[in-house]
């Protein structure tokens, strides 16, 4: 019988997919399911950006595009990513991938080996972890804690780096908490970084333009003393709402964007050409669908963290950035995951359990709040109808 290596005995995955299988399967069956398990925008793509791929594929541009991506969105990428973080990007250090999963991907696979440390967030989402395994390399969890406003911690990250460790990843805001991390805690981190100049940074900022209350994000590459050794993750899966459009893009320290580019044409040679026109016309055309969704994100969250406040056993904490809610669910006397299970099952809401994103997620359930305000306030009621009926000592 054949043998697959190791590494595959030890890959993991995100159960987020397993949870919207269900969903589906269950609605499917005729049962009435509200959906806030699942983590990408309900709106649609804006009509321009998908009229660019339609019209990119009538102009034939249908074939191979170099293996980093059409050099208009690399420029369009750098433009954009140097007037969001001041940050001086040259189109060179642009990789555009098939998702910003991806970029995960090759950033993990770049540093993590047995005998190296990688820190990652948790709770966090949940490749993080399963990549680093993956690779052999020891997973460092960064606890991120309630009490610090689901914040990452300056102090706890730098008391957890070795001469071991090869990679720090950053997320904020962050999946699944809706943490924003304050600028004086990067400001801490960063100069505690100083001491430490071989280990590299990815930065996870997908959720970037989601943010709220006024807050303004803060991005690692708005550092000029890290610079060279900053990773940053983003894409347009969740600004634009294209998700399954698969289109992510990285900035890679000049030491490292050939290492992708050769990945890059090892495995996927180039993005979808089509797509990557409709990511241009997404950067440089208008931006009011953004600020639309993001508005509407803001008022669902309010009546998120409003209505679950009232739920019995149920505290919810104020996100501040992204489109989820953690709420804490400790003094319901359930464990997460049965209780995220119960409400699918039983009540018809999906919901993720806390510890699908890490050890430190016990006590909490993720919401999220890509859905209509009609169907959240539903959702919500089903919860409390649940709870009431199934409530557990504390
Ligand atoms: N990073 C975080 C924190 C996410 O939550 C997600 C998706 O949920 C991704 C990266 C991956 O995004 P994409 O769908 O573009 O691969």
């Amino acid at each position: 019988m054949f043998q697959t290596v190791a590494n595959f005995e030890r890959i993991g995955e995100e159960n987020a997919f397993a949870v919207l299988a269900r969903a589906t399967d269950l609605a499917r069956q005729g049962r009435d399911i509200i959906n806030l398990g699942i983590g990408q925008p309900d709106f649609k793509t804006p009509d321009h950006i998908v009229e660019a791929a339609v019209k990119a594929l009538r102009d034939g541009e249908h074939g191979y595009t170099p293996a980093t991506g059409i050099l208009p969105l690399r420029e369009a990428v750098a433009a954009d990513v140097q007037k969001r973080t001041g940050a001086p990007v040259s189109p060179d250090n642009v990789v555009i991938v098939p998702g910003g999963k991806v970029t995960m991907f090759a950033a993990i696979l770049m540093f993590g080996e047995v005998g190296a440390d990688i820190l990652y967030p948790d709770p966090g989402f949940p490749i993080y972890r399963s990549m680093i395994e993956f690779t052999g390399a020891n997973p460092v969890a960064v606890p991120i804690r309630e009490e610090n406003g689901f914040a990452f911690s300056a102090e706890e990250t730098l008391a957890l780096i070795t001469p071991k460790t090869r990679l720090i990843i950053l997320n904020s805001p962050a999946n699944p908490t809706g943490g924003v991390t304050p600028k004086s805690e990067i400001d801490k981190l960063v100069a505690g970084l100083a001491k430490w100049p071989d280990v590299a940074i990815l930065s996870d900022e997908i959720y970037g333009q989601m943010i709220y209350d006024g807050l303004e994000h803060t991005s690692l590459l708005s550092y000029p003393e890290i610079r060279d050794r900053v990773i940053l993750l983003d894409g347009w899966s969740k600004t634009y709402a294209m998700t399954g459009w698969r289109m992510g893009y990285s900035v890679w320290p000049t030491a490292l964007v050939d290492k992708v580019r050769k990945l890059a044409v090892n495995c996927w040679s180039c993005v979808n050409a089509p797509a990557q026109f409709a990511g241009l016309a997404a950067l440089t055309g208008p931006q009011d669908a953004v600020h639309a969704m993001v508005a509407e994100f803001d008022r669902r969250r309010a009546v998120v963290v409003e209505e679950m406040n009232k739920l019995s056993g149920i505290t919810c904490a104020t996100p501040k950035g992204a489109f989820y809610a953690f709420p804490n669910i400790k003094a319901t006397g359930w464990k997460a995951k049965p209780l995220a299970s119960a409400l699918l099952e039983q009540a018809g809401v999906a919901t993720i359990g806390g510890p699908d994103f890490g050890i430190y997620g016990e006590g909490y359930i993720r919401l999220s709040y890509a859905n209509s305000t009609e169907n959240i306030r539903k959702a919500i009621a089903r919860i409390e109808e649940f709870l009431q009926a199934n409530i557990k000592a504390a």
